[in-house]
């Protein structure tokens, strides 16, 4: 079997846009081979870098012809060395990860197996993913309120919350996510995502305030630059410490590890990969931290990869799930994982990743930039 072809096919942000946020682009690869099967891969977008993407893979797609789409560690090699010759980057690794993605489809399909059980084998029955309830449409802590509750009552027992966006003082921050806890049930599990948005002094004051309220983790508390406030944060809080979604190499993750600067590493399954997070899991594990899966991409082929992942990883802290993707993703693609117990998926045992995708219905999409983000004065 050989691959005789690729086709990219980019999704307007108009498509996921909805009264709750704004919507976001998405950009899905088909590879087809000379056998007549084909396999299906999503590479995550940054706002705005879909089209740069895009033109990376499709400058990547003539060196794919005629070669074995089963080699897939002999693509992410040739991808970063005989194409890229080493020059890494965020771009390039969305590109070689939604690549990938396809090949392990194909190769799925090709053997009859599900692809959890070819990137090794299952340690759960089912995957816990927890709802991202992110707004960026100027909603009121009472709405947040009302989306939590909401996903609750859909299933979802974890739920995560962006407090300190937008110049919040971490106070004001605080005072909401105290609101939301009295609102929500015992039960319910609340995340707490800073989006890099505070500095050590700051995270500390956050910190202190979310281990009163029983928070389980905070991502991404200041920028990844600074690794050294990240390793006091982490070292100082008994929260856990979640950081990676700007991250695409192992080395990068490697170094994170090395100055115990998170407690969950938090990679994204269409920027680093799925063999790639493989690995990255494995060296987590051997220093006792988790792994969180990112996940900023459709509830279809992006979702399904991120469960496959997740199904093998030992040290699993969650999956990351949006559902204001939903009907969106619903829109042109068939996810065929099954809901388990509190919103959790059941292992899939379809081949490949366990999703169809419409092809007709991606052909429908007219690509236009999303609106403009304002940039501070
Ligand atoms: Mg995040």
């Amino acid at each position: 079997m050989k691959i005789s072809g690729l086709k990219t096919f980019l999704i307007p942000t108009t498509v996921s846009d909805s009264e709750w946020a704004l919507g976001k682009a998405f950009l899905l690869i088909k590879v087809e081979t000379d056998s007549g099967l084909s396999g299906w891969g999503e590479a995550y977008v940054p706002h705005d870098c879909e089209h740069a993407i895009d033109a990376l893979i499709r400058a990547m797609a003539r060196y794919l012809e005629g070669t074995d789409p089963l080699k897939i560690e002999k693509f992410r090699h040739n991808a970063l060395n005989a194409f890229a010759n080493l020059q890494t980057g965020f771009h390039l690794s969305c590109a070689i990860a939604g690549i990938e993605m396809a090949l392990w489809d194909i190769t799925g399909i090709a053997m009859e197996q599900p692809v959890y059980r070819l990137l090794g084998s299952p340690c759960r029955t089912q995957v816990p993913v927890y709802a991202n309830c992110h707004s960026n449409k100027g909603k009121s802590i009472d709405d947040i309120v009302e989306y939590a509750k909401a996903r609750y009552a859909e299933g979802f027992r974890s739920v995560k919350i962006y407090p300190f966006l937008d110049q919040t003082a971490v106070e004001r921050g605080l005072t909401d996510l105290q609101h939301l806890r009295e609102s929500l049930e015992s039960d319910c599990t609340i995340l707490v995502d800073a989006w890099r948005a505070l500095d050590y002094a700051t995270a500390m004051l956050a910190c202190a305030g979310l281990e009163q309220l029983g928070v389980k983790w905070l991502e991404d508390p200041v920028p990844l630059d600074d690794l050294q406030a990240l390793s006091r944060i982490t070292s100082e809080t008994s929260l856990s410490i979640v950081t990676g979604e700007t991250l695409s190499t192992e080395t990068e993750f490697e170094l994170l590890l090395q100055k115990n600067a998170a407690n969950i590493l938090n990679p994204d399954i269409a920027c680093c990969g799925l063999s790639q997070i493989r690995s990255i899991a494995a060296i987590a594990r051997a220093q006792s931290c988790q792994m969180a899966i990112h996940n900023f991409n459709t509830m279809g082929l992006g979702l399904a990869a991120s469960l496959h992942i997740a199904a093998i990883i030992p040290n699993l802290a969650g999956v990351e799930y949006f559902p204001r993707f939903q009907a969106a993703s619903d829109q042109f693609c068939v996810l065929h994982w099954q809901h388990g117990e509190d919103h959790a998926f059941k292992l899939c045992d379809k081949p490949g990743l366990g999703v169809t995708v419409d092809e007709s219905a991606l052909n429908r999409f007219e690509h236009q930039p999303g609106p403009a983000r304002p940039w501070p004065d």
